[in-house]
């Protein structure tokens, strides 16, 4: 029997072939969920999607767009919120 919290689906099931020719099955991690917009909830483009230990030697720009609220903010909104700014 395996442990409890692996019964649950928190972790996802792999199956691993071993050196010795058995087929294990490993619990891994599941993948952080998708950024979205703070504004409008849309999904946001080229932001980067993995656990935090990978996330850790994944260089800064490759975990989101070099631009002003980049990672925070969907193309659209970025676009409104800027034009918002220039008007006050
Ligand atoms: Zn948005």
């Amino acid at each position: 029997m395996v442990e409890g919290r692996k019964k649950s689906r928190t972790f996802r099931r792999v199956k691993v072939k071993t050196p010795g020719g058995k087929t294990v099955t490993q619990y891994k991690r599941r993948k952080p969920s998708k950024a979205k917009c703070a504004d409008c909830k849309a999904v946001l483009k080229g932001v980067t999607r993995a656990l935090p230990k990978k996330m850790q030697n994944t260089p800064k720009t490759k975990k989101r767009p070099a631009r002003a609220y980049a990672g925070v903010l969907c193309t659209k909104c970025t676009r409104k919120k800027i034009t918002q700014k220039a008007r006050q």
